[in-house]
């Protein structure tokens, strides 16, 4: 049953650094209302988690999300907010490092914890009628190029977004790399390689990182033997959903920060990614039958995660 609304947006408020800020926030976790600081108006989210929340917290309102990847519904968790807001934090860990103790694990490893032991509970019994491969993919865009972290030709060579992507296809970036993941801690190798790629791209990762959007993929397969009248096995029926986990690039406002020449250019694409996002969500969310995924590589990307079945988590 599909009872849950498609696009949700939650406010995690990280714990106040009175080094850095010198503004407090005005919040509701009861009410889930965050006052602008700007217009001085609440807003209401669908939920407001603040500062005193647990990774576990987070991810027990994150994880009824997941619930249909195995009937084929795909789900796309994105992380916005401006750099240092706890984005990495919230969908990795602390700092983003990448080895965590079980409590400071972010919204990614928990993912994958989660699939991993749904699996062993559904094939339980039933290993030769129903079987699950797990693989991830993870991509990152920058200036409006998406790249393979995962690639081992190790060059950092654009890939091509399908013109069209193939009903029922997996992949709708050219010649991404998947690799098939058994268990958890294969998940963190493989973000581990992706990372460093990600940072041999850079002088600065936390600047780099702030500038460009990261897409952790995790597909999953399951193929159900299928059985003719007689009850003999007539083959596998394949069923191919995905969880895209995005770290995007900051959200601070170009038109304040004063940059020029190549920041400018980041930025400009930053923002137009940003917006376009904002619109293909709002076009969804308004149920409007034209959506603007064409216009930017991000929503390109992730169109077939965004819209039918699709369920988002901001
Ligand atoms: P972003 O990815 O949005 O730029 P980070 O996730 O790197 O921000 O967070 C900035 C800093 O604040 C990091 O040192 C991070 O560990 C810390 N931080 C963020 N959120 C929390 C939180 N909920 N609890 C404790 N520390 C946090
Ligand atoms: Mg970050």
């Amino acid at each position: 049953a599909f009872s849950m609304q498609a696009i949700q947006t939650f406010v995690r408020i990280r714990p106040w650094d009175p080094d850095k800020e010198t503004a407090s926030l005005s919040f509701s976790i009861d009410t889930n209302e965050v006052e602008s600081p700007e217009t001085e108006n609440s807003l209401g989210y669908d939920r407001v988690f603040g500062p005193d929340i647990t990774q576990a917290e987070v991810f027990v309102h994150v994880a009824p999300f997941l619930g249909d990847i195995f009937n084929g519904c795909n789900t796309t968790i994105f992380a916005y907010g401006q750099t240092n807001s706890g984005k990495t934090h919230t969908m990795l860990g602390p700092s983003g490092k990448l080895t965590l103790s079980p409590l400071q694990m972010g919204i990614i490893p928990r993912c994958a914890r989660w699939i991993f032991s749904n699996i062993n509970d559904l094939a339980k019994g039933c290993e030769s009628d129903v079987q699950f491969q797990v693989r991830a993919c993870f991509l990152e865009i920058y200036n409006g190029r998406v790249f393979d972290l995962l690639s081992n030709k190790g060059a950092r060579t654009p890939l091509k977004i399908r013109a069209e992507s193939a009903a029922g296809g997996t992949i709708d970036v050219q010649g991404a790399t998947e690799i098939v993941v058994e268990a958890t801690d294969s998940v963190m190798n493989v973000l581990a390689t992706g990372s460093k790629q990600r940072a041999t791209a850079s002088t600065d990762m936390n600047l780099h990182s702030s500038r460009s959007h990261a897409i952790f993929t995790l597909y999953v397969e399951k193929r159900v033997r299928e059985a003719d009248s007689k009850g003999n096995s007539a083959g596998f029926k394949c069923h191919i959903s995905r969880v895209n986990l995005v770290d995007l690039a900051g959200s601070e406002d170009v038109s304040r920060s004063h940059a020029a020449g190549a920041r400018l250019k980041e930025a400009v694409s930053i923002n137009s990614g940003l917006l376009q996002l904002h619109r293909v969500l709002g076009a969804l969310g308004k149920g409007e039958a034209h959506v603007p995924y064409r216009d930017s590589a991000l929503t390109r990307v992730l169109q077939d995660s965004l819209g039918g079945s699709a369920r988002t988590v901001f």
